[in-house]
């Protein structure tokens, strides 16, 4: 084992591959870190992306745990009749309130959802990921969620975990199942 460092040291995590689990994964870190009484803000990236199931059960968490959706969201990126320009227009917007966030240090955990589908869908560049990071308090950790995380991400990242699908029971055509999906 490594030379123990620091005790308090704000991690970078990614969650990203194609299977199951991404954000459940974020919503446990919330759960473990509210039982410290410790802040944690959940900013959805991509508007809908959240069930009723964690909006609701976060809601238990309060005060400690908190979740807003960023700038209006973009939705339905590929169906919508919205100009790209426009969804990159609401992607910055969504960054730049999420560096808000990041800078005014009041969570020691902040969890980015999904923000890794602004990047697979070039509504972001990973430089402006790169510098959200880069702008991080030195103490608190960001969560990064998300399929197909860039390398240049990955690299920035201290932990960095791939769901892998094995299984999904959607392939068998059985439906999203409550409290499982949403
Ligand atoms: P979850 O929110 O369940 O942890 P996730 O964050 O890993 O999932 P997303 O890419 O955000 O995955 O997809 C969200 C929705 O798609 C969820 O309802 C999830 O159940 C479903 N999903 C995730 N992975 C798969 C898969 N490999 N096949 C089919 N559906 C999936
Ligand atoms: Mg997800």
């Amino acid at each position: 084992m490594p030379e123990q460092k620091d005790q308090k040291h704000g991690l970078v995590i990614i969650h990203t591959g194609d299977g199951k689990g991404k954000t459940t994964a974020a919503l446990g870190i919330a759960v473990r870190a509210a039982g410290y009484k410790m802040k944690v803000l959940i900013l959805q990236f991509v508007k809908g992306s959240w069930k009723y199931g964690e909006m609701n059960g976060v809601k238990m968490l309060a005060p400690y745990v908190e979740m807003k959706q960023l700038g209006k969201g973009f939705v339905g990126i590929i169906d919508d009749k919205l100009p790209f320009e426009e969804h990159v227009k609401k992607a910055e917007e969504a960054l730049a309130e999420a560096k808000e966030w990041i800078l005014k240090n009041e969570h020691r955990i902040i969890i980015l959802d999904e923000i890794n589908v602004a990047l697979g869908l070039r509504l972001l560049k990973v430089e402006q990921v790169l510098n959200l990071i880069k702008s991080k308090p030195p103490q608190m950790h960001l969560v990064l969620t998300g399929r197909n995380a860039p390398p240049e991400l990955i690299e920035a990242a201290d932990l960095v975990t791939e769901m892998k699908e094995i299984k999904h029971p959607y392939r068998k055509g059985i439906l999203a199942q409550r409290g499982i999906d949403f």
